[in-house]
């Protein structure tokens, strides 16, 4: 079921096949350095093996980044599956995920990503214990999705004090991109702030309801970022900061919840030459791993614990900024640095 491929760059790689459920994916440990590889389970569908393969060795190593940025014992993994979700996801197959993912015997841990729902969870965790992001039971985390926006609201205020001398957000006219699970919550946390938005999705249901409950504005998805603003906030996809978007960028800073806002990395420079503050994407989004970590480290009670892991994540921001305009980077560029130290200093 698993056969272990070999990797420069990651601890523990694995093709995981099962001909009965007709499950093909990869579970990908980039790091146990800080603690048990955690990261979620993703099911789309893919070009072919090398593109899956590709996709689950690069977000494992962005949970390492992330896990480390929030201060937690965690490192880094992910797992994916080879299918559309729609179509493919049966219980037989998440059982044999399952039954992988617990060969591993706790130095991976799964939860949810796209294309899974707390329900698959469930169906994992009858199979193996090594399962987060569950909707019951004792530790159970339900859905991070309101402690990320808490997270990345933490993250504009340390991006306000920097820029603007105070970390208050009222009147601070705030663009957010995509109002989904997260950019719903962000919307009402900084309406509750005095922030004045603008907002966007593809899913104009999305927008309506933040036009009604919060009085924002709604702008045509293909120029949310144009939008002469103090914020930019990206939650729905990744790559939405590139050569073509980055010149026609209208706000001063950009924080969001959307995991790789940079299309490549280059992009962070792009901003800089531009003056806009750009707060790293795994440092502002680390809300929801937190809360999934609090599962997994089965820690009770659970709220002060998550509280103080928000706080010194702003914290870590804060100093990310600083330290960043002190040695002339990027934030991004001084963010990976920061977290490479990290790991450097523990011993193996
Ligand atoms: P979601 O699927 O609930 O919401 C995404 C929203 O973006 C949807 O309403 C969709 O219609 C909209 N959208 C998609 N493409 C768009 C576009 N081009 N322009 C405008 N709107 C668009 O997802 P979510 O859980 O809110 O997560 C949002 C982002 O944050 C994702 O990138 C996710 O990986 C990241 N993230 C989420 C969490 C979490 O706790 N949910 C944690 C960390 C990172």
């Amino acid at each position: 079921m698993l056969t272990r491929l070999a990797s420069p760059t990651h601890e523990e790689v694995y093709r995981v096949e099962d001909h009965a459920s007709g499950l093909r994916g990869f579970i990908a440990l980039h790091s146990t350095r800080l603690g048990p590889a955690a990261g979620g389970l993703r099911m789309r569908v893919y070009e072919g093996d090398d593109a899956a393969l590709e996709d689950v060795l690069n977000l494992s190593r962005g949970m390492s980044y992330k896990n480390a940025a929030a201060g937690l014992p965690l490192g880094g993994g992910k797992a994916v599956i080879l299918g559309d979700p729609a179509r493919d996801k049966t219980p037989a197959l998440l059982r044999a995920m399952g039954r992988a993912i617990n060969m591993l015997q706790g130095r991976y841990w799964t939860a949810e990503d796209m294309g899974m729902s707390p329900e698959d969870m469930a169906e994992l965790a009858r199979e193996t214990r090594f399962v987060a992001g569950l909707d019951c039971g004792a530790h159970a985390s339900g859905d991070p999705s309101p402690v990320t926006a808490r997270g990345v609201l933490g993250a504009m205020r340390a991006g306000a004090a920097q820029l603007w001398g105070t970390d208050t957000l009222s009147g601070r006219h705030v663009a957010v991109q995509g109002l989904g699970h997260v950019g719903w919550h962000l919307c009402h946390l900084l309406h509750e702030a005095g922030a004045k938005l603008s907002v966007a999705d593809m899913n104009p249901a999305h927008a309506d309801s933040t036009v009604r409950e919060f009085g924002a504005t709604m702008v045509d998805p293909r120029t949310i970022h144009a939008v002469d603003a103090d914020i930019f906030a990206p939650c729905a996809i990744g790559g939405v900061l590139n050569s073509r978007s980055i010149p026609e960028i209208g706000a001063k800073m950009i924080c969001g919840a959307a995991n790789n806002q940079l299309a490549t990395p280059e992009d962070a420079e792009r901003l800089r030459a531009r003056s806009i503050l750009y707060l790293p994407d795994y440092v502002a989004n680390g809300g929801g791993i937190i809360n999934v970590a609090a599962e997994i480290l089965r820690i009770s009670p659970r709220a002060p614990w998550v509280e103080e892991r928000l706080g010194a994540m702003q914290a870590r921001m804060a100093h990310i900024l600083t330290r960043a305009t002190g040695e002339d980077l990027s934030p991004a560029t001084l963010a990976d640095r920061m977290v490479e130290e990290q790991l450097l200093q523990v011993a193996v």
